[in-house]
């Protein structure tokens, strides 16, 4: 039998030599840190917009060491004056302090409505940027930066084109173009037509045009295939809850904003009898915004947008607040492929993703404005690139080709 304290004292022994053995490693790592932090100061902060379906504002963050960040901010009016003016608050400082930097923007410009509307989606370009620049500069992917991932790959879903008609035949046709994009999940805009626009009701006869729309789709795509439905805020609450019971046949994915996007309690009342799970968010802003909702389990799904709500850091942050009442996330998305990958980034890191939304890639140079091996999305996912930083290198001569009309190349 061994001796319990010869026994003690060897596990001992041994416990030393591991020590020993790891001390170099440790040793090391600390006076490199020590060197790296503090080491490049940011110079400038600079944009440039490249027509898609929309304006789309590219935004590069410089250094003194060269190295630069690029991210990509909400394709709204105002975002690139408030790039401009907010940028003062980080010239000069070190760009591995993210966060810091980021509530930094966000006190400065509180006056301005940084915690909602046009700057929050400024910052939120920049904090994209400073994530590319922390992971270029630590030689690391963005999404290591923010925890590591869950998945390997990130489920894409089709924000389809949505005819102007009642017909359901273009409809399907738009579904058959989806699928052979290779998309596995995609979602309609049933807001092209309605009866009555300001008081938020609808005739039973267009309540039943557009079930029947939503049945051919759904005969096309087959009884599992994730469908979701985006009605653009456009039913009072009474309306959405008739609506949700005429397509509970339908296995619907998610019903996107029935109702306009401020009211939690609204939104509560109908998710609370709704068989179909109700999505809202692509029109909150960081956390405060967020809150109600999430308090009072207003939703089955948020859906924020990473370009919009505050950066990678705090979609984050949201989706993680949301996952404590077992609430999923879809990422809103409309950006190129800067801004799809950044959101891709942080859809790795969080737990409780289910699929980032892309548009505007019938447009053949969307995907054109990334330098990249083969096509961006592969069997409808986005595969993330393993390289320091979000791994995205620009097209610089397909950007200036497509850039806004009057504006130059991040000058
Ligand atoms: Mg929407």
């Amino acid at each position: 039998m061994v001796n319990r304290r010869k026994f003690l004292t060897a596990a001992g022994s041994v416990m030393a030599i591991g020590s020993l053995l790891e001390r170099p490693r440790i040793l090391k790592a600390v006076p490199q840190a020590a060197t790296e932090l503090g080491k490049v100061k940011i110079r400038d902060v600079k944009t440039a917009s490249v027509r898609i379906k929309y304006d789309a504002h590219l935004v590069k963050v410089t250094t003194d060491s060269g190295l630069y960040g690029l991210g990509e901010a909400y394709n709204r009016a105002g975002v690139v004056d408030h790039i401009h003016s907010i940028k003062r608050q980080i010239i000069g400082q070190d760009p591995l302090g993210v966060d810091y930097l980021w509530h930094k923007m966000m006190d400065a410009g509180v006056g301005q409505g940084s915690r909602s509307g046009s700057l929050t989606g400024a910052i939120s370009g920049i904090e994209t940027a400073l994530w590319d620049l922390a992971g270029k500069i630590l030689n690391v992917p963005v999404y290591v930066l923010l925890g590591g991932k869950f998945r390997d790959k990130v489920l894409i879903y089709h924000d389809t084109g949505s005819p102007n008609t009642i017909d359901p035949r273009p409809w399907v046709e738009e579904a058959q173009r989806s699928k052979a994009y290779g998309f596995k999940a995609m979602k309609f805009d049933l807001n092209r037509f309605r009866g009555e626009r300001w008081n938020r009701t609808l005739s039973s006869q267009d309540m039943k045009a557009w079930v029947k729309i939503l049945e051919a789709i759904r005969v096309e795509l087959g009884p599992d295939f994730p469908l979701g439905v985006d009605f653009h805020w456009a039913f009072n609450t009474r309306e959405a809850m008739r609506f949700v019971q005429m397509v509970e046949h339908l296995n619907l994915w998610f019903l996107e904003d029935p109702m306009p996007p401020e009211n939690a309690d609204a939104f509560a009342r109908l998710t609370a009898v709704s068989k179909v799970p109700i999505a809202t968010g692509e029109n909150l802003f960081t956390r405060q915004s967020f809150r109600p909702f999430i308090e009072k389990q207003a939703c089955d799904i948020i859906q924020p947008d990473t370009q919009k709500c505050g950066g990678l850091l705090e979609i984050k942050r949201i989706a993680d607040w949301a996952d404590l009442y077992y609430i999923n996330m879809l990422c809103h998305n409309m950006c190129t492929p800067v801004g799809t990958i950044a959101s891709g980034h942080a859809c790795l890191a969080i737990r409780s993703f289910v699929a980032l939304e892309s548009d505007s890639v019938e447009l053949p140079h969307w995907q054109d404005i990334i330098k990249r091996d083969g096509p961006i999305y592969k069997d409808g996912s986005l595969e993330i690139p393993n390289k320091p930083g979000l791994g995205i290198e620009l097209d610089e001569e397909v950007c200036r080709r497509h850039l806004a009309k009057g504006t130059g190349f991040f000058e």
